[in-house]
């Protein structure tokens, strides 16, 4: 949030000559109550509320058919972004429904959606959440840790919730909450968040992210955090 837009600009801190001196004086309550909803309703117009009365939460599985997304390198068993995003996505989807939530996933096997499809899968519905699920890559081998992007649509507080989550477990970094123009965020007309889940460019993450205990970690930890995010 642009902060110093609120205030006016070049405001002179002197009294200057033409202004008698006078007493000094405490902020009146009147004066605070409507600095506060200034605030307040920039705030609203930024996105700064946070969503907490959906039912339905659209679970995006990242890439899939030809698009494989990222890959393991150096690995027996080579791992496709495509194949992690559809399994730690239906442990989601599982928790969520267990949960009560309605949900939808944008699809439920090896398949090729484009990304405009997916946003609009999201858009068909009024209060739903849209959670994109991805693993990253890096050209530098040490870099890993969570990553979760969002669209600043009342998204802010579950994202931070996520990527606290994710970053507290074993080998876990926090990378920090992001906004970024991915087209599944930007055309979203409701919250829409982005999780990067881990690393498959280091070698380290990418063991954990081939096992699948740690997948059920990581989707128990984001289903927690959208169920926490609605009470
Ligand atoms: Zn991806």
């Amino acid at each position: 949030m642009m902060m110093h837009s609120f205030f006016p600009q070049g405001v002179r801190s002197g009294a200057g000559p033409f202004f008698r001196r006078l007493p000094a004086r405490r902020p009146s309550l009147l004066l605070l109550l409507a600095l506060g909803g200034m605030l307040w309703l920039g705030g609203c117009a930024t996105g700064y509320y946070n969503v907490t009365d959906f039912d339905t939460v659209v679970v995006d599985p990242g890439h899939g058919g030809h698009d494989s997304g990222a890959s393991t390198r150096g690995r027996r068993t080579r791992l496709l972004e495509k194949d992690l995003t559809l399994d730690v996505a239906r442990r989601i989807n599982g928790k969520l429904r267990a949960a009560g939530f309605r949900t939808i996933m944008t699809r439920v096997d090896d398949r090729f959606i484009t990304l405009d499809d997916r946003v609009d899968c999201s858009n068909a519905y009024r209060k739903s959440v849209f959670i994109s699920i991805h693993f990253n890559d890096a050209c530098r081998r040490s870099v890993h840790g969570a990553e979760t992007y969002h669209n600043r649509r009342g998204t802010w507080q579950l994202a931070e919730r996520i990527e606290h989550s994710l970053a507290s477990m074993p080998g876990g970094e926090d990378r920090g909450v992001k906004t970024a123009r991915y087209r599944v965020l930007r055309k979203s007309d409701g919250p829409a968040l982005l999780v990067e889940c881990g690393f498959l460019s280091n070698p380290a993450e990418a063991a954990r992210c081939g096992n699948a205990a740690w997948r059920e970690q990581v989707a128990t930890r984001i289903a927690n955090a959208i169920i926490v995010q609605r009470q």
